[in-house]
């Protein structure tokens, strides 16, 4: 039996994706606009900003994927991979459900 996708997580980690993408990818052209343009003070800004915003975008989406709030009692719950489904699979310890998270591996 597979377990019942999670009511919020999945919506809320595409609709990150997607502006942390956004936002990324307005930083990355800013500076290289800036570059290209002479301003290299501010395009090292910007392009600095750029690796920055990388690192913590991945690090935060890695720190949320293993921090899941259990929709049913709000515990942190324990998130594992799982081959058979592809997707990630939290389970709660404080009411034993599990749920799936719908991030496929490798996204
Ligand atoms: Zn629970």
């Amino acid at each position: 039996m597979s377990p019942p996708p999670h009511p919020t997580f999945e919506q809320w980690f595409r609709r990150f994706l997607l502006r942390a993408c956004i936002g990324i990818a307005f930083l990355l052209a800013m500076g290289l606009v800036l570059l290209k343009n002479g301003y290299i003070g501010i395009g090292w800004a910007f392009a600095i900003a750029f690796e920055v915003s990388v690192v913590w975008v991945v690090a935060y989406m890695v720190y949320r994927l293993y921090h899941v709030a259990c929709p049913v009692c709000g515990k942190t719950m324990k998130t594992a991979k799982d081959v058979r489904l592809n997707s990630f699979v939290a389970r709660c310890s404080g009411c034993a459900t599990s749920w799936n998270l719908g991030v496929e591996k490798g996204s």
